[in-house]
């Protein structure tokens, strides 16, 4: 039995804002019901208990949506119960949520802290930038409001960290960016490409980041944090921690990062499984809690069917210096061939440019975690 890593939607892809690249709300609308109504309590408590009953070492419970606190506080107290009356002996218990901070106040900053709930707390840099996507449904900007819900965390000395998207705009604002998070003192950070519209040509959205964006983005961005560690101070980016981490021989922790699919166990509200959440569409359902167990759905032959499509590794990849580390990226970033087949990254020349621009930084950020870490 593995350690068992779950994704829960409490609230299906019901939301507060209406970030112009939801890539959640594209997905939801690609299905056949795109919201799936709140996962009821008693679906939950058969989330948890397949997941303890599956799990070896820990079980992780990561929430997000949609905007997962419109479950309400009370959901996630009975949550943290029924985890007590079906923790096994030798499972670690781990909570997250991924949320956009509009319902953080005092009760669920106290709840998050009191329960060592990790938060992700989703905001693209200073104002300007933050809202010209982050928005109301009436096109107000939330970025003052989610500023709010920063010392709220603090204030009851929450563990969080950021999670920045990356469009086109905010590429080429990185240093902004940057700087504004180092203002903020923020230690732990994300940054994650913009998705488009699924089936639809690259390229049309106002949010759009072209590959050479990107390949820039990687390179000031790691340029940024590089200075910083060389004077001492570490930021954690995930990215960089996970390309870090696997030049010293490690398996990357982020899935997009591993080269090929995994099965995630990503729960909509109706108890439905699906292996990544960027693919919680109905080809790719692998059952219903409840109905089959997690095991049996990872063994199915949709399961398996999904990790395959990702197998495929391009000529172009085969021939690549950098393909041990770049993996040719993730699967949803994949071009698809005609016939369905899954071919290139469409962001291959920004890995690739980035990879032989700083490759020699790349060994130096090694050495200088690793003299770090005996030093601690
Ligand atoms: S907060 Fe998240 S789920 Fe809600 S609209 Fe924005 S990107 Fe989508
Ligand atoms: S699409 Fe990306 S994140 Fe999803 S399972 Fe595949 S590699 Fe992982
Ligand atoms: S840089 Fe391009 S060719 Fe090289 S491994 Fe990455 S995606 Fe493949």
């Amino acid at each position: 039995m593995p350690a068992v890593s779950i994704l829960i939607k409490p609230a299906s892809s019901a939301c507060n804002l209406q970030c112009k690249y939801c890539f959640y709300r594209d997905v939801a609308n690609h299905r056949e019901k795109s919201y799936e109504g709140m996962l009821s309590l008693e679906m939950m408590e058969t989330v948890i208990a397949s997941a303890m009953e599956y799990a070896e070492g820990s079980c992780s419970f990561a929430f997000q949506g949609g905007e997962p606190t419109l479950a309400g506080l009370d959901f996630y107290q009975r949550v943290v119960k029924l985890e007590e009356r079906y923790r096994r002996p030798g499972v670690e218990i781990h909570n997250a949520i991924q949320t956009n901070g509009i319902c953080v106040d005092k009760a669920w900053a106290e709840f998050f802290a009191k329960h060592h709930f990790l938060v992700g707390l989703s905001l693209d840099g200073p104002a300007e930038l933050h809202d010209r996507n982050r928005t109301f449904p009436d096109g107000k900007g939330s970025w003052s409001r989610v500023m709010r819900s920063v010392q709220i965390l603090e204030k009851f000395h929450v563990d969080y960290n950021i999670l920045c998207v990356v469009t086109g705009k905010n590429a080429r604002s990185i240093q902004k960016i940057y700087q504004f998070f180092k203002k903020q003192r923020f230690q732990w950070l994300q940054f994650i490409p913009c998705l488009e519209p699924l089936d639809q040509q690259r390229g049309l959205e106002p949010y759009h980041l072209s590959a050479e964006e990107y390949g820039d983005f990687l390179i000031q961005i790691f340029d940024l944090w590089f200075q910083d560690l060389k004077k001492g101070h570490y930021v954690s980016v995930r990215h960089i921690d996970n390309w870090v981490s696997m030049l010293m021989g490690n398996p990357p922790e982020a899935c997009n990062m591993s080269g090929r699919c995994s099965i995630q166990f990503v729960i909509e509200g109706d108890g439905g499984v699906y292996p990544c959440d960027f693919y919680v569409l109905d080809e790719w359902r692998l059952g219903t809690v409840g109905k089959q167990p997690l095991e049996e759905m990872e063994r199915s032959e949709v399961a398996r069917r999904f990790v395959e499509q990702s197998h495929r590794v391009p000529q172009r990849c085969k021939e690549c210096p950098v393909c041990p580390i770049c993996r040719n990226g993730c699967r949803r970033d994949r071009e698809v061939l005609e016939g369905g087949e899954i071919d290139l990254n469409y962001y291959c020349q920004a890995y690739f440019s980035f990879f032989t621009q700083r490759k020699r930084e790349l060994y130096q950020a090694v050495q200088l975690i690793l003299n770090r870490q005996r030093n601690l």
